[in-house]
């Protein structure tokens, strides 16, 4: 079984005017289709950068300094505008949190949806409509001759939601990128959209790399999550065994800061201290400052990674145990 997407030894520069940072450094994944990976972690450490990387979108001041990531046997970080054309929005799409972000205001949803196709297939006016009509009763779209002729302004913000993702999956992708796609949304609809994540990979086969810094939605959607901390992998395995024995303090701290209902009235644990900037990060390890359990040598040293079973982690209290990388 080969990966759709694999990602090895990544570095990704900054090149400011104080100087050159790194913003992720030697991240290494894969995603199998029919797969759903889940990247978790506080904002400022590296999962959308992940996502711009992946896409090809990165900022200009910044760039891929090491590493490589194969996405269908073709070099991502080696591949030329026009390929990217073709492959962007089609094979690998991309799902943000604010649907009216990825919606054109002054076009018809028909239009815009069929746009895709126009852009990526040889189908006729009238194939494309029928296309796009299908995928919307795929994605829970009712109603569709007034959908065709609407704007977004006159949708809810979960229709909106669904209209975008029926953008990114009716090219039929190899991987779909969501960057914390029920965010944005209330309670009911984000339960709505997740479950409609959940069809859309039985349905089309594809591989889903999810973005949230919500455990209890990465539960539900994910087969295996990573955990990032300041451009770092810091830990990765199955969801279940990961949340039910986190091994990085970094995860454990995450874990126990998620509101519980039963402890309504309690004050909510938060991890004290922030996540370092680019400029503040040294060469031990990242999660020093705030590390309840740090020892002497984590200061200057970064850890390896230990390997349990199916489980990774990045962490000097497991150099005995683990099997060394
Ligand atoms: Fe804490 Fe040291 Fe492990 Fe970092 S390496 S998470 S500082 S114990
Ligand atoms: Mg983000």
């Amino acid at each position: 079984n080969q990966a759709t997407l694999a990602v090895h030894e990544l570095d990704i520069t900054f090149h400011l005017p104080e100087g050159e940072f790194y913003a992720l450094h030697n991240i290494s994944f894969e995603i199998f289709p029919n797969e759903v990976v889940g990247i978790v972690g506080e904002s400022g450490c590296g999962k959308s950068l992940t996502a711009k990387a992946i896409m090809g979108t990165l900022p200009q001041n910044a760039s891929i300094t090491r590493g490589n990531m194969i996405f269908q046997n073709r070099q991502l970080h080696q591949m030329l505008d026009k390929d990217w054309q073709r492959l962007r929005g089609n094979e690998l799409t991309m799902i943000f949190q604010e649907p009216m972000n990825s919606l054109n205001p002054v076009l018809t949803i028909g239009k815009q949806v069929s746009e895709v196709l126009k852009r990526h297939t040889s189908l006729s006016k009238k194939e494309r409509k029928q296309k796009v009509m299908k995928t919307w009763k795929e994605v829970g779209l009712p109603r569709a001759e007034a959908l065709w002729k609407a704007y977004p302004h006159q949708l809810s913000g979960g229709m909106c939601q669904r209209v975008v993702i029926a953008m990114a999956v009716i090219g039929q992708p190899q991987l779909i990128i969501a960057d914390e796609p029920t965010t944005a949304l209330d309670v009911t609809t984000q339960a709505q959209i997740l479950d409609l994540f959940q069809s859309i990979k039985q349905n089309y086969n594809n591989a889903l790399l999810f973005i949230s810094h919500d455990w209890g939605v990465i539960r539900r959607i994910c087969d295996r999550v990573m955990v990032m901390y300041a451009g770092r992998i810091v830990e990765q395995g199955d969801v279940d065994k990961l949340m039910n024995e986190p091994k990085h303090p970094y995860t454990k701290s995450l874990l126990q800061a998620i509101p519980n209902a039963s402890k309504r009235g309690q004050r909510l644990y938060t991890i004290p201290g922030n996540v370092p900037s680019l400029q503040e990060r040294k060469t031990g390890c990242p999660f020093y400052e705030r590390c309840p359990l740090k020892m002497k040598q984590c200061e200057a040293v970064f850890p390896d990674t230990y390997t349990f079973a199916r489980q990774t982690v990045a962490c000097h209290l497991f150099a005995k145990e683990g099997e060394h990388h």
